[in-house]
């Protein structure tokens, strides 16, 4: 991938998108395939926003039958059949258990239903049997509370790494022709003959600015919607925001996943295994402040180690135990709800001023089809035909060509020869996909790089060197929170710092004072929560 500032400059664009979250990718990947000329800036780092803060799953949201929306349902399910095929090496299944507890609201035979429905339409589940008697659901999760357990419900989902996932569609972008930034932040609008005409935007590097003019833009900037529009009429008052944290734990040893309640106020709440690790989340509190400033609370900590906890027969994870733990900002349309959680996740596009699509709302997993939507309003602006929607049927650009599991376990075989680990061989061959000759040849060439890059976690030191040369990092921020997230995944040491920024630095021109700028800045984020 290749930042090109300078590109900015080669005006007008049929699109400027501003945002570079899952949002932003998918609109400037859509608009590109269909000919428009596209220009993407992001302010920080592809994914920096929320699409790095998610749970990562691809899903159709079970919880949200609860609340009849079917349709919304639906389409998420879609999607999450569709990427499982379009990107098999980054989206993958992932099953679900449902421990019922005797008292539970809803009941036992509402929640079959609503389980039975959701793999209705969800069409090739393949999850196997929908229900598990007690003794074969506390053997499943060995440490579930016994007592008062009636038995589980299964379903299966999809599981990805948001962050990677963004970096790829970013990726689809580029190659599809559009002029894709990182680190290049929209100023404010240009305006000019009543229409919206494009925006000024800023080189975080170099500090350059540039007058980025375009027929039409999007603004798909999730939680900062709020602040890059303040002032324009018909936005204020009809979105709202809530912020979601995550903690991640040690690992459960569990090949799958549990969805469960929290008793304090019955609100849905997942353990999911990531990367060796548990992720709990997430929360889901009111939000009105500066999204940059978002981070989790000991508040929030405290909430989801009480859940989760409520339901661990072997003894409980302590406020020490937590390893990290990241928020995010929702985005939504304010639609009266009571709660953050009861407020709508559906999508819409708002449209505030001539030549200014504002997309709301959505979720990590309809993105593309919520991006479809956005760029056939674009074509319509501008006059033109929208065609059919070129990526609902183009894998993603690293897929494997042909079937995808015998490639995995040849792609897997051929890294354990150069060296690698098993696991760090499956997980390099996933986040790569088609690309991982390119580790493959970094390890031949230097057999030091087979080795992992923190002791516990299956990155091996070849994706460090892959992402500084290949991956458009500026910062050691955007190599170990987003392109190899060992920042989100490890609590902070030298030991694992060091080595990383020295292999960054090799390929980016660090010398030992940026290195060291460049870890202090990324060990601040691991500060204590206030
Ligand atoms: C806690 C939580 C858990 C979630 N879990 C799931 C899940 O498991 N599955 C699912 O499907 N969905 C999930 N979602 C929803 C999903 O994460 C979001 O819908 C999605 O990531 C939003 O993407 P986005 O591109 O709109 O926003 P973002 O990812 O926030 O992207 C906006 C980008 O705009 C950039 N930006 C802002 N201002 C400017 C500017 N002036 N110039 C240039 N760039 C700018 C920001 O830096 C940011 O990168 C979750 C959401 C939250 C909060």
């Amino acid at each position: 991938m290749r930042r090109e500032f300078d590109r900015l400059r080669e005006g007008p664009f049929d699109l400027l998108v501003v945002g570079g979250g899952i949002y932003g990718a998918w609109t400037a990947c859509d608009a590109a395939l269909r000919g428009l000329r596209v220009a993407l800036v992001e302010r920080t780092d592809w994914a920096a926003g929320t699409s790095s803060a998610s749970s990562k799953l691809f899903h159709g949201g079970l919880r949200y039958l609860e609340r009849f929306q079917l349709g919304f349902v639906r389409t998420s399910l879609r999607e999450r059949r569709l990427l499982l095929d379009l990107a098999p090496h980054q989206v993958r299944p992932l099953e679900f258990h449902l421990p019922v507890y005797r008292g539970d609201r809803p009941g036992p035979m509402l929640l079959g239903l609503g389980v039975g429905l959701y793999r209705l339409l969800g069409g090739r589940d393949g999850g196997g049997r929908a229900r598990l008697a007690r003794e074969e659901a506390l053997a499943a999760t060995g440490f579930l509370r016994p007592d008062g357990l009636r038995g589980a419900l299964r379903y299966r989902d999809a599981l990805a790494d948001d962050a990677r996932f963004t970096l790829e569609v970013a990726d689809a972008a580029q190659r599809a022709g559009a002029v894709t930034v990182n680190h290049a932040e929209a100023l404010g609008l240009l305006r000019g003959g009543g229409r919206v005409r494009g925006a000024v935007v800023r080189d975080a590097g170099g500090g350059a600015t540039v007058e980025v003019v375009a027929a039409a833009t999007a603004t798909c900037t999730g939680a900062w919607t709020v602040d890059l529009l303040r002032g324009v009429d018909g936005l204020a008052g009809t979105l709202r925001r809530s912020k979601g944290t995550h903690l991640v734990l040690p690992a459960l040893g569990l090949p799958h996943a549990l969805l469960l309640r929290a008793p304090r106020d019955g609100r849905v709440f997942f353990l999911i295994p990531w990367y060796g690790r548990t992720l709990v989340g997430t929360t889901d509190t009111p939000f009105d402040g500066d999204p940059d400033a978002a981070r989790p609370t000991a508040e929030d900590a405290g909430y989801l180690l009480e859940a989760a906890n409520r339901f661990r027969a072997d003894g409980a994870w302590r406020a020490e135990d937590v390893i990290a733990r990241f928020a995010g900002v929702r985005v939504l349309q304010d639609d009266g709800a009571g709660t953050s959680y009861e407020t709508t996740r559906e999508f819409a596009i708002r449209e505030p001023l001539p030549g200014l699509l504002v997309p709301v709302g959505g979720k990590l997993t309809s993105a593309r089809a919520d991006a479809a939507r956005l760029v056939d309003r674009v074509m319509r602006e501008l006059g033109r035909p929208a065609g059919a929607c070129p990526t609902a049927a183009r894998p993603l650009p690293w897929r494997p060509e042909g079937s995808f599991g015998p490639w995995l376990s040849r792609a897997v075989a051929a890294g354990m020869e150069h060296g690698l680990d098993p696991e760090a061989a499956a997980c390099a061959a996933r986040r790569h996909g088609a690309r991982v000759g390119e580790i493959h040849r970094l390890v031949a060439g230097r057999p030091a790089l087979a080795a992992r890059a923190h002791p516990d976690l299956p990155f091996c030191r070849a994706e460090i060197v892959q992402a500084a040369a290949a991956e458009m990092v500026r910062t050691l921020d955007d190599l170990l929170r987003r392109r190899v997230p060992l920042a989100i995944l490890a609590r902070p040491d030298r030991a694992w710092m060091e080595p990383a920024a020295a292999l960054a630095g090799e390929t980016l021109g660090w010398d030992a004072a940026r290195r060291e700028t460049e870890i202090r800045a990324l060990g601040s984020l691991f500060e204590p929560p206030p």
